[in-house]
């Protein structure tokens, strides 16, 4: 993996929002989110390995709300996204689903997601939305600065 050479307060900063997985040591895959076993070999030698958080979308579903659920505003949109070591399963945010293409670039997003009432633990979720600045691929539209 690349050497962190940022100072030392930028990478305190972004620790937390690192994307961690783990690479099993016999079969040299990767997998995320990390687990006790290997789910391609069943090894328990595992190591953590930061994973890029710079990906493609492979490809998508769109789920619309079912009546009585919170989230009526928007669908949940989960993407396949291909880091390259792996591939993660990950909720889509900052588009819509006419924006979407299999194959724009994205890039992973830490979001707090919930806060639980009676223990207080605050759940941050990965969730990947599409790269700035990065041409979608289609349509020709003039770059953004
Ligand atoms: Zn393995």
């Amino acid at each position: 993996m690349a050497v962190l050479t940022l100072p030392g307060w930028w990478r305190s900063r972004i620790s937390r929002y690192r994307l961690v997985g783990a690479r099993c040591k016999d079969c040299g895959r990767t997998h995320y989110p990390p687990r006790p076993a290997c789910p391609y070999c069943g090894s328990r030698s595992l190591e953590p390995v930061e994973l890029p958080r710079d990906g493609v979308l492979e490809s998508y579903t769109v789920i619309y709300s079912s009546p009585g659920d919170h989230r009526l505003d928007s669908p949940v949109i989960l993407g396949l996204v291909n880091l390259g070591p792996t591939r993660v399963i990950a909720e889509l945010t900052d588009v819509t689903p006419e924006e979407l293409r299999t194959g724009m670039p994205v890039e992973a997003v830490i979001r707090r997601v919930d806060e639980q009432g009676e223990t207080g633990i605050i759940a941050y979720a990965v969730k990947f939305r599409p790269k700035l600045g990065v041409s979608h691929g289609v349509g020709g539209g003039p770059e953004k600065a």
